[in-house]
C-alpha cells in the first residue's frame, strides 16, 4: 500500500514572517503527531530554515523547489543538495515546468539534479507533463516518455525508493482548469506503466505518483481517489492554511 502524500509548493511567495504564520497555522489545523499521510512544505530556499523550525516537533516536513548539481564551488547563486540536508530540508521539487520552461532547464539537467539530490540524501519530487498542444496533439505520452526517461537517466532501483513522481499537466497549473478524475488517472496508469517497463513491477507498485494542477479542497477528493493517484503536489492552494488543510484531510480520509 502506498502512503499518500500531499506537499505545498509556496513557489516565489510569502515574505518570512508569512511563512512561519502559514507553517505554524498548518501545523495547528492538522494537529499533532502522526498523520496517517506524509506532509511537506516547500518555501523558498531563504524561509527553508524558519519554516522548519516553525514545523518541529510535528509530522509536517519540509522540502526545497530546486537545487544545484554540484557539491560546492564556484556557481554564484547556486544552492547545493548538501547545504539543504544541512538545515534539515527533506526534499526537493526537481523538473518544474515553471524551470522547464522560463528557467530553461532540459531533462538532461535535471537527471544530473535528481542524481546528486538523492546522493546526498533528499527525497526528490520529479515533476512531468505535458503542454496544452502537446495533449490536443495526442502526444501526451510521448512527452511522458520523454521526460521520464531523460529526467530519471542513470538512477537506479533502489534509488527510486527515494523518488515520487508528479504528474503535472502544463495546462493546469495555476489556471483553474484541473484534469479530470479520468485524465489523471489515465496519465498516472501510464507513468505506473512507464516505471514497470523500464524498471520492475515492484518499482512500479510502491512508487508514487502524485497528481499537480490546480488542485483545491473542493476538488482532491475526486482527484486522490483515482486508483494510481497517490497524493498531490499542490501550488496556489497551499499558500492559505483554509485550503492546504482540506486537501491534506481529503487525503486521510482516501484509504489505499
Ligand atoms: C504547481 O505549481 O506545482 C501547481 C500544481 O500549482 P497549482 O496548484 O497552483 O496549479
Amino acid at each position: 500500500m502506498r502512503r499518500m502524500f500531499v506537499a505545498g509548493n509556496w513557489k516565489m511567495n510569502t515574505t518570512r514572517q508569512a511563512g512561519i504564520d502559514l507553517a505554524k497555522g498548518l501545523v495547528a489545523a492538522v494537529g499533532p503527531g502522526e498523520l496517517g499521510v506524509d506532509v511537506a512544505v516547500c518555501p523558498p530556499f531563504l524561509y527553508l530554515d524558519a519554516v522548519k523550525a516553525s514545523v518541529a516537533g510535528s509530522a509536517v516536513t519540509v522540502g526545497a523547489q530546486n537545487c544545484y548539481f554540484e557539491k560546492s564551488g564556484a556557481f554564484t547563486g547556486e544552492v547545493a543538495p548538501g547545504m539543504l540536508v544541512d538545515i534539515g530540508c527533506n526534499w526537493v521539487i526537481l523538473g518544474h515546468s515553471e524551470r522547464r520552461a522560463i528557467l530553461g532547464e532540459t531533462d538532461a539537467v535535471i537527471a544530473k539534479k535528481t542524481a546528486a539530490a538523492l546522493a546526498a540524501g533528499l527525497k526528490v519530487i520529479l515533476c512531468v507533463g505535458e503542454q496544452l498542444s502537446e495533449r490536443q496533439a495526442n502526444q501526451t505520452e510521448a512527452v511522458l516518455d520523454t521526460q521520464m526517461a531523460g529526467s530519471l537517466a542513470g538512477i537506479s532501483a533502489d534509488q527510486m525508493g527515494t523518488v515520487v513522481i508528479a504528474y503535472e499537466p502544463v495546462w493546469a497549473i495555476g489556471t483553474g482548469v484541473t484534469a479530470s478524475n479520468e485524465q489523471a488517472q489515465a496519465a498516472h496508469a501510464y507513468l505506473r506503466g512507464w516505471l514497470a517497463s523500464h524498471y520492475n513491477p515492484q518499482v512500479a507498485q510502491a512508487t508514487r505518483i502524485l497528481y499537480g494542477g490546480s488542485v483545491k479542497g473542493s476538488n482532491a477528493q475526486g482527484l486522490l481517489g483515482q486508483a494510481d493517484v497517490d497524493g498531490a503536489l499542490v501550488g496556489g492552494a497551499s499558500l492559505k492554511v483554509e485550503d492546504f488543510a482540506p486537501i491534506i484531510q481529503a487525503a486521510r480520509e482516501t484509504r489505499k
